[in-house]
């Protein structure tokens, strides 16, 4: 029997939490370990709570059973955090965390120092959804709770093209495909599809790149009047950075928007030197070797300087391993 399971076997009620702003992977293990939790207990009281999730994953059994305002009052017996490295990350929810009777966290950030009671981090896998993957008995998870857990893995892998997707993932993928899941639905409609006017940020964000270090790093900034100007938000801002680490030439790449004046929300990507995460926790952040975030204050000058300056240590060290 897994941790997980174990946990679940206590009955009593259950509180999922995943991270600040959810993406695809905080969406879909949350969703698959709400549907599950649910579906191995039912009547226990289940409550899933998350920062809005965007509405295209709104197809995701349980979606609007989603509650993002806090409501409860009395503790939870068991709080299971999904894709979430560190306890800040959880957001205004932490105190659901910090009351419960029993925590589990299940994640695959390589930052996280594990800081609930029990821990199965595996820093190895793709997304959170496989690392639950292997915390669940496979006779319990029907073609829902595969939906979730396959559109988490897409998300987290870029549709299986990052270097964390393993065999592993692909036979994960597909055992969930098996299941009779629409994965090319959830593709299309999930990782591809943009609407105009994320396309026309996207090609703003790119015409006004600048690439330094020789054509090595790439940076761009959105600031809050060009997100004001095309009537978007940081949520339509996804995929930016991942077109700017494609582009011949490039190791790294940055991408940053202002959250606040002199603050920005920073994103990076690497191709095969630079350790993203280690740069990213050192300004206070976190994430994965090839894709981590953090956020910084100054003007974007200082910002660029601050980060190039780990990165040029990085990339001279492996140029002198060569
Ligand atoms: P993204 O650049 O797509 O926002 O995030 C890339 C990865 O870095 C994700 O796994 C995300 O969880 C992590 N990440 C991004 N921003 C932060 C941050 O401010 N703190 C921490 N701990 N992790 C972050
Ligand atoms: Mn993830």
């Amino acid at each position: 029997m897994t941790k997980l399971e174990e946990m679940l076997e206590h009955g009593g009620s259950v509180v999922i939490l995943g991270h600040v702003n959810p993406d695809g992977d905080c969406a879909g293990s949350c969703l698959a370990m709400y549907n599950y939790a649910k579906k191995k207990n039912p009547g226990t009281y289940v409550r899933l709570y998350l920062q809005p999730v965007p509405g295209k994953f709104s197809y995701l059994k349980g979606y609007d059973e989603i509650q993002s305002e806090m409501q409860e009052e009395n503790p939870f017996d068991l709080c299971i955090c999904l894709d979430c490295s560190d306890r800040e990350r959880l957001g205004q929810f932490g105190e659901y965390f910090d009351k419960a009777g029993q925590s589990i966290c299940i994640d695959h950030h390589i930052t996280n120092q594990g800081y609930a009671q029990a821990n199965v981090i595996d820093a190895q896998a793709s997304s959170s959804c496989e690392v639950l993957y292997g915390q669940l008995r496979p006779d319990m998870i029907d073609k829902d709770i595969a939906a979730c857990l396959y559109t988490g893995m897409v998300h987290d892998t870029g549709v299986f093209r990052y270097s964390c997707t393993s065999a592993r993932t692909m036979e994960i993928a597909g055992r969930l495909m098996a299941m009779g899941i629409d994965f090319t639905k959830i593709i299309d409609d999930t990782f591809f599809r943009k609407t105009y006017l994320q396309s026309q940020i996207l090609g703003r964000a790119l015409m006004e790149s600048i690439r330094f270090m020789d054509g090595r790093c790439i940076f761009t900034v959105i600031k809050k009047q060009d997100m004001a100007f095309y009537g978007v938000d940081n949520k339509d801002l996804d995929g930016i950075v991942d077109q700017l680490r494609t582009i011949e030439g490039v190791e790294c790449a940055i991408f940053m928007y202002e959250t606040d004046p002199h603050i920005y929300k920073v994103s990076m990507r690497s191709n095969d030197l630079v350790n993203v995460s280690k740069i990213a926790a050192y300004f206070g952040g976190g994430g994965h070797v090839r894709a981590a975030g953090c956020t910084m204050s100054g003007s974007v000058h200082d910002v660029v300087n601050n980060l190039s300056e780990h990165i040029e240590k990085q990339l001279s060290l492996e140029d002198a391993n060569v």
